[in-house]
């Protein structure tokens, strides 16, 4: 197959491709973008594959950095956006379910597509757009199906990851696993263990976020792959019904997690110790504490003022989407006019600062801070003014 029209991103990038080739060497596009093009979806990054040797990459180029030379990737810098470009590798035996002991460059294409996850990523195009598929990729696409390359159970025992890699791409692509890989990740899902949870969150956040998450949701399920993800060993009927109630992907990690927690009915401690186990970044535990705190309250019609003003206008989005999965109507309209109707939206819209209390005589330390945050609180639910006067006032009174 050649691709007649490829994407400026390829046209771009074909330079490069050029001058390997020009010098000797083979080059390709490979990965994600050749597939996605194939689909007729936009592509983001760019992956050159190569049999020119690290070294050789950079004597062709003038501007490159060595972004990964262990694993033969070099950036190159010279047209402008910079391209990742790898070397062909071939990986030799796994000991520890996730990284090969030894990364071999070889001179063979094949061997390099060889190590790949899947059939459908497992494609590679030349520059003037001709595809090579050396595992039916193509056919794959054509039947969305997902597939491992080569013997499923050798490879989920090579890479665990791979299996949530499986269901990930089953949701943001709206593709089949089949039963031959299935059977597999059913076999081998608890070694899921062996893998680092910051990268099990990525494809577990990207499952959430695809465009048909029940799909890979149901998948994941199925195949047993939740039980060996943190804390979810307690929540299987939670995400069961899950399945039934994502019709899209959600639109933000903070909502995937908002999500969860609501389905999960974890209150303020138990979120934090759940999210710690999944290695969230603090700021994300804070602000998914706020947002599940207003969606519980959206799910039965009592949100406060107080809560709509924690929220902001950036969590009132999320709780109310979160809501709406979980039964609520959308109601975004009406709480981003709530919201806009409080008296204040921040903190520092207050009409007096830590300064001007000092100088009314109250003195630094912990009190300072509770008696700013009581003042926010009565100005948020309307009990007192946003006027300093009236604030010094109930402060003195
Ligand atoms: P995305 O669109 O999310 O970037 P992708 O398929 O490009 O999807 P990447 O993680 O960017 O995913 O990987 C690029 C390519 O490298 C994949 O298409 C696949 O060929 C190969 N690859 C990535 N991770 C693995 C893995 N764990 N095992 C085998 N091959 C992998
Ligand atoms: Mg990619």
């Amino acid at each position: 197959m050649k691709l007649e029209h490829l994407p400026n991103e390829f046209e771009l990038a074909r330079p490069v491709l050029q001058t390997i080739e020009q010098a000797g060497y083979e080059a390709y596009f490979v990965g994600g973008s050749v597939r996605d093009t194939i689909l007729g979806k936009t592509i983001h990054d760019v992956d050159i594959a190569t049999s020119a040797y690290p070294n050789e990459i950079k004597g062709l180029f003038k501007r490159t950095v060595d972004t990964g030379i262990d694993h033969g990737t070099v950036m190159i810098l010279d047209h402008g956006t910079g391209y990742e470009t790898t070397t062909f590798r071939s990986e030799s035996t796994y000991t520890d379910y996730r990284r090969p002991d030894q990364v071999t460059f070889v001179r063979s294409l094949a061997e390099d597509l060889k190590r790949r996850d899947f059939t459908i990523n497992a494609l590679a195009m030349k520059e003037d757009g001709e595809v090579i598929d050396l595992f039916n990729g193509l056919t794959d696409m054509q039947n969305h199906d997902i597939r491992a390359v080569g013997d499923a159970q050798e490879r989920f025992h090579e890479d665990a990851l791979r299996m949530m890699r499986a269901v990930r791409f089953a949701s943001q692509l709206d593709f089949t696993i089949v039963p031959e890989t299935r059977d597999a990740i059913a076999a081998h899902a608890q070694l899921l263990t062996k893998i680092a949870v910051e990268r099990t969150q990525v494809e577990w956040l990207k499952l959430l976020m695809g465009q048909t998450p029940q799909r890979g949701l149901q998948d994941f399920m199925d195949t047993g792959l939740w039980q060996y993800c943190p804390d979810f060993g307690e929540h299987e009927t939670a995400l069961t019904d899950l399945v039934q109630r994502l019709q899209h992907g959600v639109s933000s990690e903070i909502a995937a997690w908002t999500l969860l927690t609501t389905q999960f009915a974890l209150d303020t401690p138990e979120i934090t110790v759940f999210l710690k186990h999944w290695k969230t970044a603090n700021q994300t535990i804070t602000a998914v504490q706020t947002a599940t705190t207003a969606a519980d309250h959206l799910l039965v019609g009592d949100l406060t003022a107080w809560q709509l003003y924690q929220c902001g206008a950036e969590l009132v989005p999320v709780a109310n989407e979160v809501a709406t999965i979980l039964g609520t109507p959308d109601r975004l309209n009406l709480l981003t006019s709530q919201l806009a109707a409080l008296p204040i939206q921040h903190k520092k819209e207050l009409a007096i600062t830590g300064k001007e209390l000092m100088q009314a005589g109250i003195q630094p330390g912990p009190q300072l801070g509770a008696i700013l945050g009581d003042l926010e609180f009565q100005v948020v639910t309307g009990v007192l003014p946003n006027e300093t006067a009236a604030l010094v006032a109930h402060v003195n009174a």
